[in-house]
């Protein structure tokens, strides 16, 4: 295995030889928390204590910097604890710029938690160039924003940021580029490849792929970025188990076929939905009608398989959206993304519920699917039917 082979061979093979020992081709789950010194100081791999180094951490790590064309992955407990580690980087008085349709849980510890030390999420619409270029000025006291953070394509309403251009924006001013790439995944999207600093994932979603594991990562080529990130992975120990990084790795191994099916049904659903009396409005990177195609195409393999889309404009729209939500037999009523089966959701009263009545909230009729790999004719199906069991409610 080496770099130079294709994504679809490095994400089954990265990390690890088959052992020389016993020929195992599926790395050991080593649980041991501490690791026996030959001398004072004399450490056999490098390691002493579990939660500043582990074997198993490692191999995912180790992986996951080779799938972002990275040189660093940094392991944590969840995305969360991934996205709290970037926030170290800061300091009181800083500014962050972050996209308006920013994940529900990121605006929430943004808005709620880091400002309480002194630092300033600025929500902007990154379609927009020039808002991100009016944000990125120095304020009366002539300080810059120090980060931009960018989730592409954003969450529910699928809009999609130009990283090479919003890099390009942020490094003259200063600033260092974080793109959260939880809903692309490195198969579709390589934000380090455009010049972004840090890339972060929930791997709870498509990296874990199975809705088994709750997980998240850092990955970057910066060293002085990566001694920091690691001096605070240790130092605030919001650590995956060794459990919980075999079952990503695990998970891993199917990326790049699991992407491949799951964005063919969405592709599909999106067309279906896009003909129905039903639907107001299909969120769908890959409809021929989605504003920023061109940019879909240049920054994307595949458009991805998260499809959202509106049950009619309005207020009227929330109780048209949950009694649809409730209706459906394959698509399971559950919060989360990004695994084998298919999910549902409404994003106003679920995901998004923290968000009302902030810049970032939602139409109360979106409906947000996670396309799963079903069947695309039993999928089409399940909808179908839940039109039919729904369209009773009145908006
Ligand atoms: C789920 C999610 C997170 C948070 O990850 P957890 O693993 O739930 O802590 C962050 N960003 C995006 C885009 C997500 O979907």
């Amino acid at each position: 295995m080496s770099q130079t082979d294709d994504f679809e061979t490095r994400v089954v093979h990265a990390g690890f030889e088959p052992d020389r020992e016993s020929g195992a081709v599926v790395p050991p789950i080593q649980l041991s928390t501490t690791f026996k010194q030959d001398r004072v100081g004399g450490l056999r791999g490098g390691y002493d204590y579990a939660r500043t180094d582990n074997p198993t951490r490692r191999l995912l790590e180790a992986t996951m910097a080779d799938l972002e064309g990275g040189t660093f992955g940094i392991a944590y407990a969840s995305g969360m604890a991934a996205t709290q580690n970037v926030l170290y980087l800061l300091e009181p008085g800083d500014r962050i710029v972050m996209s308006d349709d920013v994940y529900g849980g990121t605006w929430r510890l943004a808005a709620r938690v880091w400002r309480r030390y002194g630092i300033e999420p600025v929500p902007v619409d990154l379609r927009d160039l020039d808002a991100l270029a009016t944000a990125l000025a120095p304020d009366a006291n002539g300080r810059a924003p120090r980060m931009v953070w960018i989730e592409t394509p954003t969450n529910p309403l699928l809009k999609i940021v130009d990283i090479s251009a919003a890099v390009r924006l942020a490094a003259a001013s200063g600033a260092m580029t974080v793109v959260d790439n939880t809903f692309a995944t490195p198969y579709l999207q390589r934000p380090l490849e455009l010049g972004a600093d840090i890339v972060v994932h929930s791997a709870t979603k498509y990296l874990g792929g199975h809705s088994d594991v709750v997980g998240g990562l850092l990955v970057t080529r910066r060293d002085d970025l990566a001694e920091r990130l690691h001096y605070h992975q240790n130092a605030a120990g919001a650590v995956p188990s060794p459990f919980d990084c075999w079952l990503i790795l695990r998970g891993l191994r199917t990326l790049a076929l699991r992407m491949e099916r799951a964005s063919a049904n969405a592709a599909l659903l999106a067309g279906w939905l896009a003909q129905r009396p039903e639907v107001a409005r299909v969120h769908y990177p890959g409809r021929p009608d989605h504003p920023q195609r061109e940019l879909v195409e240049r920054q994307m393999r595949l458009p991805g398989a998260m499809v959202s889309f509106e049950v009619a404009d309005g207020a009227g729209g929330a109780a048209r959206a949950t009694a649809f939500a409730a209706a459906t037999r394959l698509f399971i009523l559950a919060e989360s993304l990004g695994a084998v089966e298919s999910l549902i959701e409404v994003p106003a009263s679920m995901t998004h519920q923290s968000v009302t009545d902030t810049p970032l909230a939602v139409p109360p009729g979106l409906v947000r699917l996670s396309v799963g790999i079903e069947s695309a004719d039993d999928l089409v199906a399940d909808l179908d039917a839940a039109f039919a069991a729904s369209t009773s409610v009145r908006a």
